[in-house]
């Protein structure tokens, strides 16, 4: 894979820009709260990564709603970290041990491995992706990366 230095900033602006008349579609907006943040990896994947998480919570939401993304700065640990937040009807407890698996799907339609794709391409970029859910109130993702190093 590509390891080229890669301002999430813009891969997350070039998600969004993919999936916006989607979310418009529902009614959806976005609430942004982004900076430069540069880590390592390959820009094509990580745009992917992205769009299959707002995709899911567009789906999640269903009609009107709000997708919220921040990129927050954990400088002393060397990490950036990724929030994006959905008013969707959230993730039942039952299946969250299930969600990271390929093929696991609630949707009549789903494929299953929007999830597992992405899991994969954050653990390509030495990250972790973490999940907290409440059903009926909405879902986040939480993503951490180590940050871009000129001396590596
Ligand atoms: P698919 O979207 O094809 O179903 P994914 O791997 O992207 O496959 O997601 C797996 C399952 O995880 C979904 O079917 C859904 O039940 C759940 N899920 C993923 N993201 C969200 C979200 N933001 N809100 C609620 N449920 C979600
Ligand atoms: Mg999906």
């Amino acid at each position: 894979t590509k390891a080229e230095k890669v301002n999430l900033r813009e891969v997350i602006e070039e998600a969004i820009k993919l999936a916006i008349l989607q979310a418009q579609k529902s009614n959806i907006s976005f609430s942004k709260k982004l900076m430069d943040a540069y880590i390592k990896g390959d820009k094509n994947a990580l745009i992917q990564l992205f769009i299959n998480l707002i995709l899911n919570a567009i789906e999640a939401i269903e009609n009107k709603g709000k997708i919220t993304i921040k990129i927050v700065p954990l400088k002393r640990e060397g990490n950036v970290k990724v929030v994006i937040k959905d008013t969707g009807k959230g993730i039942p407890e039952e299946i969250m041990d299930k969600i990271f698996e390929p093929f696991f799907t609630t949707k009549e339609k789903g494929t299953g491995l929007g999830l597992a794709v992405s899991y994969r391409i954050v653990q390509d970029h030495g990250g972790k992706m973490l999940v907290n859910s409440k059903e009926g109130e909405g879902t986040e993702f939480i993503l951490i990366f180590p940050t871009y190093n000129e001396e590596e």
